[in-house]
């Protein structure tokens, strides 16, 4: 074999076809390992010391490796992880108050959505990641901060242009012989790609569904967010109720608040107007300041009078706290550090 096989992100029976291991239950063994979080093949004790062998000599438990680990005192983790072809990726580990640890995973190298407050959209699209990249990530952080509780495809890159990859991976960490996490855990945040929320809604995962909307109004939504061209509010409420319907979830509705933009009483009422007839929560998340990008995040006093509007509407609504700020890693700011391709990660 000339390249060493990456091993994670695979069910048994691919580690025993693409490695021709028998008897067959030795790929169950490993398989358990990496779900484990193994890091080397000299940790699976329970195999022989010639298929460990073996294994080091052909296979590799994870193709992309650890290149910068950040820490926020606030308890958000942020890892750059460098993939096989030199490409760099960012992921996160947030933490609520309530002690619950939740993996922000990326799904693409860049994005190619370009969207105009979000740092990774700056930088076009590099490649989709695969399977086994998205597991690494998740088991990245677990071996930085623990079990982890909760996943979202919130990080780098726009899931449903990725979703064959994400199906897999979602496939793997759920597998009850595997890692078996929940899939009521499993979040997908989506910039409101129509066709793809109702992909999704026909053939799974049936994950909880998060749709960055950031504003119902029409022509700031375009100015904002180019893929809104394509994917009209109409469209998308459909696509949302549709979805809600299907898997009986509720549906996020986020909105990064920009001073000024989308954050006035008409933004607010359109935003309810939205919501209206949606089982949706409404996530409000002030804008984090991104180096050269033309916004401002709002003050306390913005964020709280377009809150007031929506809670008197009766919708169920959150201000977020800000999280991971200093290190880069919230919201909107992912890819500052990493490369992608010939372009620079803002
Ligand atoms: Fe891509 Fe999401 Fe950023 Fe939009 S907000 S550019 S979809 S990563």
């Amino acid at each position: 074999m000339e390249q060493k096989i990456p091993l994670s992100g695979l069910f048994p029976e691919e580690i025993e076809e693409k490695l021709s291991l028998s008897p067959s239950f030795r790929a169950r063994q490993i398989y358990e390992w990496i779900s484990k979080g193994a890091d080397s093949f000299s940790q699976m004790t329970n195999i022989s010391k010639s298929t460990r062998n073996f294994l080091e000599e052909n296979a590799v438990l994870r193709s992309s490796k650890v290149t910068q680990v950040l820490k926020d005192p606030d308890g958000t983790i942020k890892l750059q992880i460098t993939l096989s072809d030199g490409r760099a990726i960012e992921t996160v580990l947030l933490t609520d108050k309530e002690g619950r640890k939740t993996a922000c995973v990326s799904c693409q190298a860049g994005c190619a959505m370009g969207c105009a407050f979000c740092q990774t959209g700056q930088l076009g699209l590099g490649r989709n990641l695969t399977a086994g990249e998205i597991t690494e990530e998740f088991l990245f952080l677990e071996k930085e901060a623990g079990t982890l509780d909760n996943i979202v495809f919130m990080g780098m890159g726009e899931p449903l242009q990725n979703l064959d990859a994400i199906r897999k991976a979602v496939a793997v960490l759920t597998d009850k012989k595997g890692r078996s996490l929940s899939p009521r855990r499993i979040t997908l945040s989506t910039c409101g790609l129509v066709k793809g929320i109702y992909e999704l809604a026909e053939k799974g995962p049936f994950v909880r569904l998060a749709v960055s909307l950031t504003t119902a109004d029409p022509v700031l939504r375009e100015q904002l967010m180019p893929t809104a061209k394509a994917n009209p509010l109409p469209e998308l409420k459909k696509a949302i109720m549709h979805y809600s319907q299907k898997t009986g979830k509720r549906v996020t509705l986020e909105a990064a608040l920009l001073s000024g933009k989308n954050t006035g009483k008409e933004s607010a009422s359109r935003m309810v107007e939205f919501a209206s007839g949606i089982d949706a929560y409404i996530n409000l998340i002030p804008w984090n300041p991104v180096q050269n990008l033309p916004f401002k995040t709002p003050s306390r006093e913005e964020c709280e009078s377009f809150l007031k509007i929506l809670e008197n509407a009766k919708l169920k609504v959150n201000l977020r706290v800000r999280r991971g700020a200093k290190i880069g890693g919230a919201c909107g700011q992912l890819g500052r550090s990493a490369s992608c391709g010939s372009s620079e990660f803002a």
